[in-house]
């Protein structure tokens, strides 16, 4: 199996790293319709760049140690829409979306398409992440969702996200975790968490 480095980059370039060992058989190449991964991008104001017609956010789920920051890392941030939701990270020079994780020892990043710099004349976005696999949560699609969406999320996406936490906490394989720090569990940056007036503003602009 042929894999890839994959080179990382918020817009203003402050902020650039790589993903490792990347191919279309190391993750879940998804679009996700859901709510939240829409108020995420009406947060960031990237909504028009970042959700297609439908809604939906392009999204690569691999591991949080396939991840590496060179350059730049004192300025990501974490936002969490709840007290309890996923740490949706994304970069505080220019609000480019990083990636969504869940903590410290959970084998889970959703790295965002849109921070990742595709050179084609090495190799395309196609080599390295294949076709999008699933499209997810059409339940909160714009107009008529793309054929063989499901309204939630499909249950061998859930059984492959689970079996990768399961032995995610087994093998350690989240580590080197860049998001957290592995003595406490704590993100490594400032995390907000939206208080529930503005989450509900910007869900009225979904
Ligand atoms: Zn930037
Ligand atoms: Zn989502």
């Amino acid at each position: 199996m042929k894999c890839y480095t994959v080179k990382v980059e918020c817009q203003c370039s402050q902020v650039e790293g790589e993903l490792k060992n990347i191919s279309p058989q190391s993750g879940n190449h998804i679009k996700c319709m859901c709510i939240d991964c829409q108020t995420f991008a009406h947060f960031l104001e990237k909504n028009e760049a970042l959700l297609d017609r439908n809604g939906a956010t392009e999204l690569f789920q691999i591991s949080p140690s396939q991840i590496t920051f060179t350059k730049g890392v004192e300025n990501i941030k974490a936002l969490r829409l709840s007290s309890k939701g996923p740490f949706r990270w994304y970069t505080k020079c220019c609000q480019t979306p990083i990636a969504n994780t869940i903590g410290l020892d959970k084998d889970f990043a959703g790295v965002f398409v849109e921070f990742m710099k595709f050179e084609e004349d090495h190799f395309s976005k196609q080599d390295a992440l294949g076709e999008i696999k699933y499209y997810c949560m059409a339940k909160y699609s714009k107009g008529e969702p793309p054929a063989g969406a499901t309204q939630g999320f499909p249950r061998s996406l859930f059984f492959k996200v689970a079996l990768k936490l399961l032995l995610g906490k087994l093998t350690k394989n989240y580590l080197p975790n860049p998001f957290f720090n592995e003595e406490n569990g704590l993100p490594v940056n400032e995390c907000e968490v939206l208080e529930k007036e503005k989450r509900q503003l910007l869900r009225k602009r979904c």
